[in-house]
């Protein structure tokens, strides 16, 4: 951008918003594979773009500090019920704006500053929200915890919780510190996390469980991965737009014991006003949960499946073929025997197929430099909205092997890249659809 676009508004104006067109018409022709995202149903787009938008609404439901709420509180306190029926849930507050504001909602609620949390560190899947402050993390660095890492049984992708019970027996006899919170839950989820066990050497020290569902709040929501609450959690914590397909926000559930203590750090403590549009945005999401979740959940996880295998079948390391790959919608693939992480994600995103460069375990034991890890990340959950089925997997895996394995020009994968996903433009699992997934919508 020059200083002379910047001198004239009207034509960085312009310029944004062609920009806006030419990402829908990239993202029209490209294979989503990021396991973070997804494509909100036309309602729920309808609902970001409405007055909700321009408001504000500090506080809960009834108790506002600001006037005009009728038809919004309505709304929030229907988000709240749907969230309660979707997750089976005492309490739920919709006001978080995004996950990592969820994350800081219990870290504020369960833990003091100095106090101990435990959870995975990045290479085992661990979120950067979780993290200590050598690392940067939001743990560390905002609320001061002093964060300790679980045992990774690497060969199983899954927690060691004898190993890692036995890691805080020697820090307490060392140190004489004591975990107050275990925090569960992932970026690179691949199996279900072991709740019941945490629980009980959670209750050997009287702490709390807290369960991340970030990556998959959609697939609890359609009952087919596990359900945390019922398993022990204290409460659960979510971003409301990666498997459970709602606008970019935040969720928090939990039990009625722990309601007040909730309302009282998200707000005042977290939150001024919490994005109006998101919330009506979240309720429609959470009915299309209700509605349509146990089906598109078993789909992203079929997908998912038959994914790695295709992969696997062509050549490329996807991880943990022993345990059938994922239960989720994520896989992670070792392409190092071809090139890095970063070329990986370079190469196939000049093909169109869009994933992300990822960490994987053995990362963590070679010290590989971050920016050049040795995997890849893919997700099932937005292709599938797209409707897309066991057969199409199997097509996607041809595309990523003929640039990884094959080494074919991206360019030229791009066009068939694009030729195939013209049959696939609505969004599926949602009571309208008339907009395309991608449409750009002019209103001015
Ligand atoms: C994505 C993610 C978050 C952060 O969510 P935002 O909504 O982007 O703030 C938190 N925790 C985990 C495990 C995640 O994967």
């Amino acid at each position: 951008m020059t200083t002379a676009t910047l001198a004239e508004p009207e034509t960085a104006y312009q310029k944004v918003l062609d920009l806006l067109e030419k990402h829908h018409s990239m993202m029209r022709r490209s294979l989503p594979l990021i396991a973070s995202e997804n494509v909100v149903s036309p309602a729920v787009r309808e609902a970001l773009v409405s007055d909700f938008m321009h408001r504000y609404a500090e506080g809960w439901p009834g108790e506002r500090l600001y006037a005009g709420c009728r038809y919004i509180d309505e709304v929030e306190l229907l988000a709240i019920e749907l969230g309660k029926a979707v997750y089976r849930a005492e309490f739920v507050d919709v006001r978080p704006i995004s996950g990592v504001v969820a994350n800081l909602v219990a870290y504020t609620a369960f833990a003091r500053p100095g106090d101990m949390m435990v959870a995975l560190t990045i290479p085992h899947g661990g979120h950067i929200s979780h993290g200590k402050e050598k690392w940067g993390g939001t743990a560390g660095v905002v609320r001061g915890l002093d964060v300790e890492r679980y045992e990774f049984d690497e060969e199983n992708f899954e927690i060691d919780v004898d190993a890692s019970a036995r890691r805080l027996r020697k820090i307490e006899a060392e140190t004489g510190k004591k975990p107050r919170l275990f925090m569960l839950g992932a970026s690179v989820f691949l199996f279900p996390h072991p709740v019941k066990e945490i629980r009980s050497l959670a209750d050997q020290y009287g702490a709390y469980v807290v369960y991340d569902a970030a990556h998959v709040a959609g697939l609890i929501a359609g009952g087919r991965f596990q359900d945390p609450l019922r398993e022990g959690a204290d409460c659960m914590t979510m971003s409301t737009h990666k498997t459970l397909a709602g606008p970019q926000h935040g969720m928090v559930v939990s039990w009625n014991k722990y309601g007040e203590r909730l309302k009282q750090v998200a707000f005042p403590g977290l939150l001024s006003n919490h994005h109006l549009h998101a919330v009506a945005g979240l309720a429609i999401a959470l009915a299309e949960a209700l509605a349509f979740y146990r089906e598109y959940a078993s789909q992203i996880i079929r997908n998912a499946k038959i994914l790695a295998e295709s992969l696997y079948e062509l050549g490329i390391d996807v991880l943990y073929p022993n345990k059938g790959f994922t239960e989720s919608h994520t896989i992670v693939a070792d392409v190092s025997k071809y090139m890095d992480g970063r070329t990986a994600e370079e190469k196939l995103e000049q093909a169109g197929i869009i994933v992300n460069r990822n960490l994987i375990p053995k990362d963590y034991r070679l010290k590989t430099d971050y920016r050049r890890p040795s995997g890849i990340r893919l997700g099932s959950q937005e292709v599938t909205r797209l409707g897309m089925k066991e057969s199409e997997m199997k097509q996607i895996a041809e595309f990523i092997a003929d640039v990884i394995v094959k080494g074919k020009e991206p360019s030229k994968v791009a066009e068939d890249v694009a030729e195939f996903r013209s049959n696939y433009r609505k969004v599926h699992y949602c009571f309208e659809n008339a907009t395309g997934a991608y449409d750009y919508i002019r209103i001015r």
